[in-house]
């Protein structure tokens, strides 16, 4: 039996944050950071719902990576303007702030870390929640999982509950013009990450098999035209519709170890999550294509790749994926990311272990011990081949 869970409503096209002005409501909270709140998009978005009718408030201080402390400051924010709407407008960090603060105003007991699969919380009886993206990658706005940083403890928190999936995701393609083009590229390799990891994971259906394999198509087609030009109207709008496409397929099958090692190499490393994640997809499918190599030559075949032997299509799908990372100027191992060997080999055994014991690991279709996760790294750091 599968469960699958979307958000309810998903707006998408020209003129897609429109939307807002009919929402039905009191009060809204916009969640958000203080470089969007720059952009003008938060006034747009507050003067749509205030047509309305709509008070809105807004709380800018999500920083990338949110903490603990930041969500629990945002929820005393919230109990105080008492909305009965949470828009989280901005990356992933800000649409993860808002699903964090939702859940602790509606469930004042609960502490950020309770939050888990298996409890039921019994959201919207105060508010529910609108997700609109300024990033075309993260698939947020798609899932029911938040990763929220515990500071003091240095790890971070993936939390899931499928009640915390948004009751409507607007994808307004003007929104995402906005980035630079290095963001564009970390996300939307991020975008290819989660379609690619989705669709090989050990938790895949016909229903995350299906959105990963459009995203995938959209990616390789459009992200080197979003990248070289944000005019391209059309990119933007297939890019942002890939990334959460993407977010609905690995939201209901799970991504794998390119996931679970760029988590582990960001948070000591500091580095974005698109960045960290999308160094290891080649990596990660050469590793894995053993258990997998039907799926990957699958995916293969859908960007129009294809050689004698499912061996040699997946041969070519990697150089394709790499090519791609080419493209738009992504890392293609940690040494291009700027990590000295030095650093590298002192922080090795902490990169193994936080790998190792992630969730993620455990859905990917090869499922590596602690030293093929240590192999696997070394061979990620400078592309010199590693047998495994
Ligand atoms: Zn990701």
């Amino acid at each position: 039996m599968w469960v699958i869970t979307f958000p309810r409503t998903v707006v998408t096209g020209e003129d897609a944050l429109e939307h807002l002005k009919e929402i039905d409501g009191a009060r809204a909270l916009i969640v958000t950071d203080k470089v969007i709140r720059k952009l003008n998009f938060v006034e747009k978005a507050a003067n749509y719902l205030k047509a309305n009718g709509l008070q809105v408030e807004v709380f800018d201080e999500v920083e990338p990576e949110p903490s603990m402390e930041t969500i629990v400051k945002g929820a005393e924010f919230a109990k105080n303007y008492a909305p009965d709407w949470f828009i989280g407008l901005g990356g992933g960090s800000c649409m993860d702030a808002a699903k964090a603060i939702w859940v602790l105003y509606e469930r004042p007991d609960m502490a950020v870390d309770a939050i888990n699969p298996l409890e039921k919380l019994g959201l919207r009886k105060k508010a529910r929640l609108i997700c609109i993206p300024t990033t075309s990658g993260t698939g947020s706005d798609a899932t029911w999982a938040t990763v929220i940083t515990d500071v003091k403890e240095k790890r971070k928190l993936e939390l899931t509950c499928r009640e915390m999936v948004a009751d409507i995701t607007i994808l307004d393609p003007e929104l995402p013009k906005s980035m630079p083009p290095s963001l564009v590229a970390d996300t939307g390799i991020d975008a290819l990450t989660h379609a690619i990891e989705g669709y090989v994971s050990q938790w895949r259906n016909d229903f995350s098999d299906a959105l990963a394999i459009r995203a995938i198509q959209f990616v390789f087609k459009y992200l080197p035209r979003a990248y070289r030009d944000p005019e391209d109207k059309e990119a933007k709008e297939k890019m942002h519709n890939a990334a959460t496409m993407a977010g609905m397929s690995f939201g209901n099958s799970q991504v794998g170890i390119a996931h679970a090692m760029g988590h582990s190499l960001g948070a000591i490393f500091h580095i974005p999550h698109g960045r960290s994640v999308g160094v290891f997809l080649p990596y990660s499918i050469e590793y894995s294509a053993r258990e997998a190599m039907q799926r990957y030559a699958d995916i293969a075949k859908e960007v129009g790749i294809q050689a004698e032997t499912d061996e040699k299509t997946v041969e070519k799908l990697i150089e394709a994926v790499k090519g791609l990372c080419r493209e738009v100027k992504e890392p293609a191992s940690i040494k291009e990311l700027g990590i000295s060997r030095e650093e590298f080999s002192r922080e090795l055994d902490e990169l193994v272990t936080r790998a190792a014991n992630s969730s993620c690991t455990f859905m990917n279709p090869r499922v590596p011990d602690v030293e093929d996760v240590r192999k696997l790294f070394i061979y990620a750091y400078d592309g010199r081949k590693v047998d495994f």
